[in-house]
């Protein structure tokens, strides 16, 4: 799947619309999910345009990569989950469920989340 550059986290990314930041730094964004799931529901992006986390892993340099994760985990603290628990989500392609064509992780938590995947 090509990378769509008018998806909604590219406009964040590019200023044109606003978000409710939590991290920043050369690599990453991290801000507040518009809709959240759980008490503590953030989103961490790269600024680079990869669509999924297969387009990622495939195609990013290992500096992106590494600040990725070390954003997720840092921003994790930063928003005081850490101690009681949280969820990493990526949801990937249609079966995952993603709804935006550009790689986000969601960092949910302040809640016991229950089952990982619900029984259809
Ligand atoms: P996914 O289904 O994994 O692609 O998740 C996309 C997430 O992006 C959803 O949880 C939405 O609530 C969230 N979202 C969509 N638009 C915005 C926005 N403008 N600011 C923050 N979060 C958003």
């Amino acid at each position: 799947m090509a990378y769509d550059p008018d998806n909604i986290f590219a406009k964040i990314l590019r200023g044109e619309i606003p978000c409710n930041k939590v991290h920043e730094d050369d690599y990453t964004l991290a801000f507040h999910d518009i809709g959240p799931q759980a008490p503590v529901h953030v989103l961490v992006i790269p600024k680079g345009a990869y669509v999924s986390m297969n387009d990622f892993t495939a195609n990013a340099r290992d500096v992106e990569i590494g600040a990725f994760f070390r954003a997720v985990g840092k921003v994790a603290e930063m928003v005081g989950v850490t101690e009681d628990g949280w969820r990493m989500i990526a949801n990937t392609g249609a079966n995952g469920g993603q709804e935006v064509p550009h790689l986000h992780v969601h960092i949910c938590g302040g809640r016991k989340l229950g089952r990982m995947i619900p029984q259809q």
